[in-house]
């Protein structure tokens, strides 16, 4: 999946969590559930507080990692794009981190990072060709290398081609247009660039 895919589809799974978890945004300034309250009080709790700008980064992540240091930096070494950050590994450890901040600070901005990633993951089917990368190292320390020749051309004639590229990107380009249309209607394009928030 490209750019608008992951973004736009990730940004959707987002709102429609908001959804789910309807009502108003807590503030950053309003303090977590108590730790002994249970699993359900302190999802909420994420997902109402959840900076959609961190989401979204989240979403990007994986590839915001891997595509510079083994397609650009290191591609000698690497020649693949899908490296360290596509393992669950990387998945695992980010989310640890997240809990284990949360629990120290209440703050859920790293779990909602390390959920924008899971989902970027999911939306690259890592399984399908990618299981060596996503149980890495247990299929082996090496990643493959991949044929990177005139990337961004394939890439290019796969958007325009390929229904399994281009249908993802497309809907993601609809979530995008239709919240920034949302945002706009209602005059809060600038709180939303500001604290990442959707009523
Ligand atoms: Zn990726």
């Amino acid at each position: 999946m490209l750019l608008f895919g992951h973004v736009g589809i990730t940004l959707g799974a987002g709102l429609a969590l908001k959804k789910v978890y309807a009502g108003q945004p807590v503030q950053a300034s309003e303090a977590s559930p108590p730790l002994g309250q249970g699993l359900a009080a302190h999802l909420s709790y994420i997902v109402k507080q959840m900076d959609l700008r961190i989401l979204m980064l989240g979403a990007m992540l994986p590839d915001i990692i891997d595509k510079p240091l083994g397609q650009v930096i290191l591609k000698s070494t690497f020649m693949n794009g899908r490296i360290f950050a596509h393992t669950l590994v990387f998945l695992i450890t980010l989310s640890l981190l997240g809990v284990w901040l949360y629990r120290r600070r209440g703050s859920g901005w790293l779990i909602v990072l390390a959920f924008g990633s899971a989902l970027h993951m999911l939306e690259d089917s890592l399984w399908n060709g990618f299981l060596r990368t996503l149980l890495w190292p247990i299929r082996g320390i090496r990643f493959e290398r991949l044929e990177l020749d005139n990337y961004v051309g394939s890439l290019w004639d796969e958007f325009l081609h390929a229904p399994a590229v281009y249908v993802p990107e497309w809907i993601g380009i609809a979530v995008i247009v239709g919240l920034s249309i949302f945002l706009i209607r209602r005059k809060e394009v600038r709180s939303f660039i500001r604290n990442g928030l959707f009523v």
